[in-house]
């Protein structure tokens, strides 16, 4: 596209916003029009830095882009979405589906590929040493990842995950929440002649659920053959794949050509803790604490939405894309130059449907109050995995032409 400037897995300008500032390099990205300078009807052209590109943060940035000079701060220059990337071990063009760039759908922002480090009262300052000023800022840091920081390391790393996979006769899959059990049974189902062993440190599998769907996810399982081993666990610090035998806490030895971890990821907030504005605004389980409105407590130009907020429900794509919405909704208000703050959007912590996929063709899903388990909840996640519906609430596939 005319007018952008992709710096190799660094920054990349779409020139409608920073227009003044083409070489926004290893310096300040000072203010792209600064308050009151107005643009577009009412609103004042104010910027706006997102941190994190995730589930929540991308869905903002791509629906504030008209409205404010949009930052998106990520430590990947790709958006991924979590619960399909997992697949992509098993079958490897979902990658390709699953992964796309930041500048897909911010088209008319900023993006610069870098952590986060600190937030000062004005500035976001990053690993590379930029200080990024914002008028508001949004943290969207949900959970740390170890992905790496380009989008075709990720694909490839994914290809040779698939390679390992496709030769491997026996696996081992560490961890039986969400993603242990979305794997272990992603690779029974598309490989039944694997001897696929799980190990979980837990009482049962999927703990963040009601034991019920925890036993449902047990039975699939081991109806096809996939050795699960409860209260045990494998020593991460010392594992290796070289003689192909891991030892459990109970002294078991498992035989496996190779292993995959899953375990939960740490929240993305201990950045924040060196931060003098935010470390306070962070509870014992480093989640920030937000308002009604999803600012943080005692901010007014600071939100945060996601799964690093301490609104007591569950940690879900779905609802991190409800936050981005409130979210959008309030910056939009408050950027008004007749901003008024009694007309903010308040978030009521939701009750979700959670869904956790059991091979190809089968789900075990908790509903307000019940949980049911087979071929019917399959049909809303497991086959095509919220890819449509995600892309297409980014915008991606009228860029991509996937469809
Ligand atoms: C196996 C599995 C299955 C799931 N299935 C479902 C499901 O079916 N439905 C559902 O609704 N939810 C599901 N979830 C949960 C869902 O993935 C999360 O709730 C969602 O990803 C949270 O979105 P987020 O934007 O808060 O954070 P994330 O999606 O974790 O994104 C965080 C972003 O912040 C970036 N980042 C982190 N730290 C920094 C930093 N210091 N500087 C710059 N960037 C940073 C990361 O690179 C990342 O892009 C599943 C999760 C897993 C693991």
């Amino acid at each position: 596209m005319e007018g952008d400037r992709p710096l190799e897995c660094g920054v990349t300008i779409r020139s409608s916003s920073v227009s003044s500032d083409p070489g926004v390099s290893n310096r300040d990205l000072g203010h792209g029009g600064g308050s009151g300078s107005g643009r577009g009807g009412n609103a004042t052209w104010n910027r706006v830095v997102i941190v994190g590109g995730g589930i929540a943060g991308s869905l903002l940035a791509k629906s504030i882009q008209f409205h404010a000079d949009v930052v998106l701060i990520d430590q990947k220059e790709y958006f991924e979405i979590p619960w399909a990337t997992l697949r992509s071990t098993v079958e490897q063009p979902v990658a390709e589906k699953a992964i796309f760039s930041h500048t897909d759908y911010l088209v008319n922002g900023t993006v610069i590929t870098s952590s986060a480090v600190d937030v000062t009262e004005t500035d976001v300052i990053t690993a590379d040493g930029r200080h990024v000023t914002y008028d508001y800022l949004v943290i969207a840091t949900g959970h740390t990842t170890t992905s790496p920081r380009c989008k075709r390391d990720m694909i490839e790393k994914f290809k040779e995950a698939n390679v390992k996979m496709r030769t491997s006769s026996s696996v081992l899959v560490i961890g039986g929440g969400p993603a242990g059990v979305e794997l272990a049974s992603d690779i029974a189902s598309v490989y039944p002649d694997k001897k696929v062993t799980l190990v979980h440190s837990g009482s049962r599998l999927l703990g963040f659920i009601s034991r019920k769907a925890g036993n449902k996810a047990l039975e699939w399982l081991r109806s096809k053959n996939v050795d699960v081993l409860l209260e045990q666990s494998i020593d991460l610090d010392t594992i290796s794949e070289a003689d192909g035998i891991y030892m459990t806490s109970a002294g078991e030895a498992i035989a496996a050509d190779c292993y995959y971890v899953c375990v939960n990821k740490r929240l993305g907030s201990s950045w924040l803790r060196k931060s003098m504005v935010l470390k306070d605004s962070l509870d014992i389980y480093g989640q920030l604490k937000v308002d009604e409105h999803l600012r943080v407590k005692g901010r007014n130009n600071i939100f945060a939405i996601g799964d690093i907020i301490d609104v007591p429900e569950r940690k879900q794509g779905m609802l991190a894309q409800k936050h981005a919405v409130v979210a959008a909704k309030n910056l939009k208000q408050l950027m008004k130059v007749s901003n008024k703050e009694t007309k903010l959007s308040k978030y009521r912590p939701s009750i979700s449907i959670t869904m956790v996929s059991l091979g190809k063709k089968d789900a075990v899903a908790e509903l307000p109050f019940t949980t049911m388990s087979g071929f019917l909840p399959g049909l809303i996640k497991t086959r095509e995995l919220f890819l449509r519906r995600t892309r297409k609430l980014l915008g991606v596939d009228h860029h991509s032409g996937f469809l």
